[in-house]
């Protein structure tokens, strides 16, 4: 049996039961356990904080599908390929572009009400790399709140969906096949579930969104740890891609000890023709890109973080000035909102920015139907890795790939449960105590965390950089280690989960990014500047050793 790793925490002090048990209440999450609900299944959403607190509701662009007149899937495809930069599952990008449309209209019909011109139809905007006008946005630049706000109005109202907010999800227990059988967490309630508890369930649901925390610039909200895949190693299944982290160009800047989530200026103000520029007014995207301020992302922020190294500058600027104080009220009603909030005016003065950490395009890896390498546990949204993003996400792509892949799973499951083969689990509890217990850093070690993954493992990476980077997570797991030898290790609670979910992650990030070397997509080598399709066209896949080191493979060619 191979070696698996859970957390320190106490024993579960309490257990609950549900058919499928799915961890994470975005678009991914909600969207699974409506769909399961469809088959007859029970369905529990675990979530770490309230129901509305990940990713979804901070999306403001939109989701991107073949909607428009003279839009194809075909377009889609091709477009999603290109910013994938080779290293696309051309199945799983045919797969969404053309169940894609038709989720959206199912994602409607649950009551997410969409922008839509005076004949009815729904506006589609144009954001980078996408060479259509196929983005469909809600409440102007609120799109995610809009979803968001339909789901959870429709979970809420359904009663064979049982909700347990202020939940964070451990780690996964199997039964004696290796099956998924549940998993533990932590709730921060009181009375029956109360501190740590197990959930058994037929199947376990990853879609725990992304792990833009492990860096100290980002635009994730602050439960984006990376738990899901943290947990997903320590169980054993196989990670991918993780080095492809696609940094914002356009966060707003707002100083230069900024830390945690910082205000996004949304993709679709390019969209709409804002400009970038340097400090002198100079637009230098103008030649870079046959798009110039609307070339794919890693491409804009690369420029701009190279403008800015140039310029020994902080942040550059995004003009939109030209727009006028109507267009920015009707359509950026949110990000205007922001601005002003912050001191800067867009409708008078250029908008300070500078890149930050945005989106994992790697993460667990799955099959078409969602399945990951551990029999049972599925995994779909931004935690997981379909194979759709390669190298690099096409802008509004990861809403549409969190529902897609969401009704997928359910699909797979409503099957499997037709056909008799989803059976009720009977937890291995011998399996669960002997797994190895990972030592807990101190809660302190988050931001230390963060700042050695922004200085060496951010838009622009190096050997150098990231062995320093790799040098400064090893001291801290270290740390961890002798003071659990010295009898004095970090209380088992919600800030040390974190800190060691985010130093698992950031560990076996930095070392599948100093594995590539090469230059693809949004991981951008200083040391290795080309493309090497001869060695790197293809991925790195990522689990646990036996000593709870993580192991980047290159896939077979
Ligand atoms: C500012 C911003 C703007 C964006 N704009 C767009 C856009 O315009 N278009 C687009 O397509 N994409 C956009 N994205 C990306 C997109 O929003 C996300 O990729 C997507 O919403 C992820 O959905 P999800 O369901 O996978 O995860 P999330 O919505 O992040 O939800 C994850 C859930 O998991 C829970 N969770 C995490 N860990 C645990 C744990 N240990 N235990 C229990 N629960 C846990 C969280 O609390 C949360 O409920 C944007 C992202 C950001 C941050």
């Amino acid at each position: 049996m191979s070696v698996t790793h859970r957390l320190t925490a106490p024993a579960p002090g309490w257990t609950a039961a549900t058919d499928v048990v799915v961890v994470g209440s975005g678009v991914a999450g909600l969207t699974v356990a409506l769909n399961v609900r469809k088959a007859g299944l029970r369905a529990m959403v675990v979530t770490k904080a309230v129901l509305d607190e990940g990713s979804t509701r901070w999306a403001q662009g939109g989701i991107a599908a073949a909607l428009g007149e003279g839009d194809t899937p075909e377009q889609h495809l091709d477009d999603t390929l290109v910013a994938g930069a080779g290293l696309c599952d051309e199945e799983a990008v045919r797969t969404l572009v053309t169940e894609g449309p038709d989720a959206v209209r199912r994602l409607i019909a649950t009551g997410a009400l969409f922008d839509r011109g005076e004949d009815g139809e729904i506006l589609l905007t144009r954001e980078g790399g996408h060479h259509r006008r196929r983005i469909a946005h809600a409440g102007g630049d609120a799109t995610g709140a809009e979803i968001s706000r339909a789901l959870v109005a429709a979970v809420r109202t359904d009663p064979g969906i049982e909700l347990i907010e202020h939940a964070l999800v451990l780690d996964l227990l199997t039964d004696t096949e290796g099956h998924a059988a549940g998993l533990t967490l932590h709730v921060m309630g009181e009375g029956q579930r109360d501190g740590v508890g197990a959930v058994r369930a037929r199947a376990v649901v990853l879609a725990t969104g992304g792990m833009g925390q492990v860096f100290s610039a980002t635009t994730n909200p602050a439960v984006s740890t990376g738990d899901g895949v943290a947990l997903a190693l320590r169980a054993g299944a196989a990670v991918t891609d993780l080095e492809f982290v696609q940094f914002h160009p356009t966060p707003l800047w707002v100083g230069p000890d900024a830390e945690g989530q910082l205000p996004l200026i949304s993709e679709a103000v390019r969209g709409e023709g804002a400009h970038l520029v340097d400090a002198g007014g100079v637009r230098f995207m103008v030649g870079q890109h046959e798009l110039a301020e609307l070339a794919p992302r890693d491409i804009v922020a690369k420029a701009i973080t190279r403008r800015m190294q140039e310029q020994g500058a902080d942040h550059m600027f995004l003009d939109g000035r030209h727009f006028g104080a109507e267009m920015w009220e009707h359509r950026f009603p949110t990000i205007l909102a922001t601005c002003r909030a912050h001191g800067i005016d867009p409708v008078t003065a250029p908008i300070p920015i500078a890149p930050a950490a945005h989106y994992a395009s790697g993460g667990v890896r799955t099959d078409p139907r969602g399945r990951t390498s551990v029999p049972g546990l599925y995994a779909c949204g931004e935690v997981a890795c379909t194979g759709v993003h390669g190298a690099n996400r096409l802008a509004s792509n990861s809403l549409l790939e969190g529902l897609v892949f969401a009704e997928r799973i359910a699909a797979d499951l409503a099957g499997r449960h037709a056909a008799g083969e989803l059976p009720e689990r009977t937890v291995d509890v011998a399996a669960a105590r002997a797994a190895r217990p990972v030592p807990l850093p101190p809660s302190e070690a988050r931001a230390e965390i963060q700042r050695l993954m922004s200085r060496g493992a951010g838009v622009l990476r190096s050997a150098a950089s990231m062995a320093d980077a790799a040098a400064g997570l090893a001291l801290i797991a270290e740390q961890a280690h002798s003071h659990v030898a010295e009898e004095k290790p970090a209380d088992p609670r919600v800030e040390t989960w974190e800190a060691a979910n985010l130093l698992l992650v950031a560990t076996a990030l930095v070392a599948a990014a100093a594995q590539r070397e090469e230059t693809r997509g949004c991981h951008w080598r200083e040391d290795f500047p080309e493309r090497d399709d001869a060695h790197w066209r293809r991925h790195l896949i990522t689990t646990l050793a036996a000593s709870g080191d993580p192991v980047s493979t290159p896939e077979e060619q």
